[in-house]
């Protein structure tokens, strides 16, 4: 099975932080330049012996507060149509924000699987954000750092249980 998976979340959690982490190349949008919009890219990822197609979204960036919720509800739902399972990445150190809660909304609904990833858990700073997360309604939030690599066995584990 090539099982696709689909990370989503607000602006600046890391997500293209983590999906360069799975597919270990400089791939995703960390650095897209300003005003092109390429809502998805697909990477080949691997974590552990787990082989699967990740998919990263942005685009977002620049949008304007009143495009951004319409935006990412679009790009989250088709995002979440190719996906055998999704990624919720929030900010532990920013914690639970409104947008946030709004799109977990979203992702309650929808018929996959959907892990929920606190980011940014590197240290002590993410720790209210991890209690914080359980009020998504998205389950035990994994605590993971993308960005030092942190938690993925976590992640691996939560992964193979979808799998
Ligand atoms: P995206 O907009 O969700 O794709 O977020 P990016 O991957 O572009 O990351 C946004 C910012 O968060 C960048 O400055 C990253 O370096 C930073 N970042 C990503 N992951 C981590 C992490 O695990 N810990 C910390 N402290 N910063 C992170
Ligand atoms: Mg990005």
């Amino acid at each position: 099975m090539n099982a696709t998976v689909a990370i989503i979340g607000r602006p600046n959690v890391g997500k293209s932080t983590l999906f360069n982490r799975l597919v270990g190349k400089r791939l995703a949008l960390v650095d897209d330049t300003p005003g092109v919009t390429r809502d998805r890219r697909p990477g080949d990822a691997r974590l552990g012996d787990l082989r699967f197609t990740i998919v990263d979204t942005a685009g977002l960036e620049d949008a304007d507060k009143a495009t951004l919720a319409g935006r990412m509800r679009k790009q989250t739902e088709e995002a979440i149509q190719d996906a055998d399972v999704v990624l919720f990445v929030i900010d532990a150190r920013a914690g639970v924000t409104p947008l946030d809660a709004h799109f977990a909304e979203v992702a309650r609904k929808i018929a996959r699987p959907v892990i929920l990833l606190a980011n940014k858990a590197e240290g002590r700073a993410g720790e209210p954000g991890i209690y914080e997360a359980y009020s998504l309604g998205l389950g035990e939030p994994v605590p993971i750092s993308a960005e030092h690599g942190e938690g993925l066995s976590d992640l691996y584990d939560a992964l193979r249980e979808e799998f």
